[in-house]
């Protein structure tokens, strides 16, 4: 195959990408759209990071995915078991959020979907709740909602009263009665790109692909006599066929741009699909380090519109060796699912607020530097839009779809979900040329432990 990678930014990686900035104390730094965890789960992703490097020396492993409340209380996830069903046990045993009255007060039956999570049946059982109500049917404890809402329903960026119950359901089955892998995961050892996209880049032209970045597509429409026209960057070329791995704004411009693609429900779906509210991800090089007991990466609820802050120079080289230099840290702080209409300067500040609660020994420090990251594109999963949602197959069998929007029936999600549509869309189109694609991985289909499924199952009659 002949490949040609159309990206609309000066740079490879989308929702990773990274570029260079400059510091007032005049030492260069890689700006990125912001932290990322890479799960163990995320099989088919580290199959394509192995093509670039097979010992995946770019990533490094964190020891923990710890969860601060501003109560006070703390979780934890380096000592829960990893074998399921003993590790939602072993959880809901360890963690202070689950008091012996929380549990009594549970409905264990409004529950029991979770037991058994099969996809994409799980979509048609709790597509049409909120995660909100979902919860609050199993009148789970208020302390644990914070949490799981910390962990799973904010890492859509999305409000839990917006957010499908599904892809709630579907995360506690990925991380938790699916596998036993746990919530641990790792990172980046520099930024995204030089670990990702430089070398992937590579391998890239390596085999002939041509990369042409800062060419935006701008439609791609039939040809009359067979195959594809793609317009990108003013230039119309021909192709035989075509993957739109785009985010949410980019997919639904082309489609608008291309009258003769798919077929007019097709195109109203991705009419619809919606963006979650506006994120904010604000890097800041302090003066001053941490204590040094801080994490690498900190989970935080109850801290006003804070999410969590990393401390990159625990795991990042780039951002070690400016620390070592300076005597500083380097700080991140991302903020989920804000106010489109919010004042930039005062979220900004406010952010920093909840840095000085959370680590009290920033409150001194001088800030050599800050970036601040303003966006609004990932997707929205609003309750009830799976069945509109595009899948990987389009109307046109030219035309494929990949990206952490598109609607799959594997139990994958975020970065998962894009690395896994992006080889389904590739085996699509090389199945049209009698060529095999790539093995797939994902966690089980369904809930894993026999019992609980036949619990569950019960349940459901
Ligand atoms: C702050 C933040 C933290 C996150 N943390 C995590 C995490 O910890 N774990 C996790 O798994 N996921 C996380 N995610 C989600 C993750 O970033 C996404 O799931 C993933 O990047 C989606 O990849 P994608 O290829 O679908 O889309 P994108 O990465 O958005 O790629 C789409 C690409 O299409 C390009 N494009 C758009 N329109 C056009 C056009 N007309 N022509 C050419 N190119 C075009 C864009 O420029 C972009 O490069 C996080 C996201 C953010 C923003």
């Amino acid at each position: 195959m002949r490949v040609t990678l159309y990206e609309r930014e000066e740079r490879l990686g989308g929702r990773l990408a990274g570029w260079p900035v400059r510091l007032d104390d005049g030492s260069r730094a890689t700006m990125s759209r912001g932290f990322h965890a890479f799960f163990r789960q995320y099989y088919n992703l580290r199959g394509l990071l192995r093509r670039a490097d097979p010992r995946l020396g770019m990533l490094t492993a964190l020891p923990d995915y710890p969860l601060r409340h501003s109560s006070g209380r703390y979780e934890s996830f380096a000592r829960v078991p990893r074998t399921p069903p003993l590790n939602a046990l072993g959880f809901v045993a360890l963690s202070p959020s689950f008091g012996l009255r929380d549990l009594a007060r549970m409905r264990p039956a409004a529950a029991l979907p979770l037991l058994d999570v099969r996809v994409p049946e799980v979509y048609e059982r709790l597509d049409r709740v909120s995660a909100w109500d979902f919860l609050a049917r199993v009148r789970f404890p208020e302390a644990a909602r914070h949490l799981a809402f910390t962990v799973f329903s904010r890492s859509f960026f999305a409000d839990p009263r917006e957010l499908s119950a599904a892809e709630l359901a579907l995360m506690f089955h990925i991380y938790f009665l699916g596998s036993a892998e746990g919530l641990l995961f790792d990172v980046v050892r520099e930024p995204f790109p030089q670990a990702l996209w430089e070398p992937l880049g590579r391998r890239l032209a390596d085999l002939g692909a041509q990369l042409s970045c800062a060419t935006p597509v701008e439609s791609v429409e039939p040809a009359p006599g067979g195959g594809l026209r793609v317009t990108a960057g003013g230039v119309t070329r021909p192709y035989d066929a075509a993957v739109l791995a785009l985010d949410t704004g980019g997919l639904r411009q082309v489609v608008a741009g291309s009258p003769r693609l798919g077929t007019s429900r097709w195109r109203a779906g991705v009419e619809r699909l919606r963006t979650a509210p506006p994120f904010l991800v604000s890097r800041l090089w302090l003066d001053r380090p941490v204590a040094r007991g801080r994490p690498g990466f900190l989970g935080t609820a109850g801290y006003g519109p804070l999410d969590n802050v990393s401390v990159l120079e625990r795991w990042e080289g780039e951002a070690a060796r400016w620390a070592a230099r300076s005597g500083g840290s380097v700080v991140e702080l991302h903020a989920y699912a804000l106010d489109p209409g919010a004042d930039r300067e005062a979220e900004q500040d406010r952010l920093l607020a909840q840095l000085h609660r959370v680590y009290p020994e920033t409150r001194g420090a001088r800030i050599l530097g800050s970036c601040h990251e303003w966006r609004a594109d990932c997707p929205l999963f609003p309750v009830g839009g799976h069945a509109g949602r595009p899948t990987v197959r389009t109307p046109d069998p030219a035309v494929v779809l990949a990206g952490d929007l598109v609607r799959t029936d594997l139990p994958v999600a975020l970065m998962e979900r894009a690395a896994t549509t992006g080889f389904l869309a590739a085996n699509a189109l090389l199945e049209r040329w009698g060529v095999r694609g790539e093995t797939l991985w994902t966690v089980p289909a369904q809930g894993r432990c026999g019992p609980l499924r036949a619990w569950a199952g019960l349940a459901a009659r």
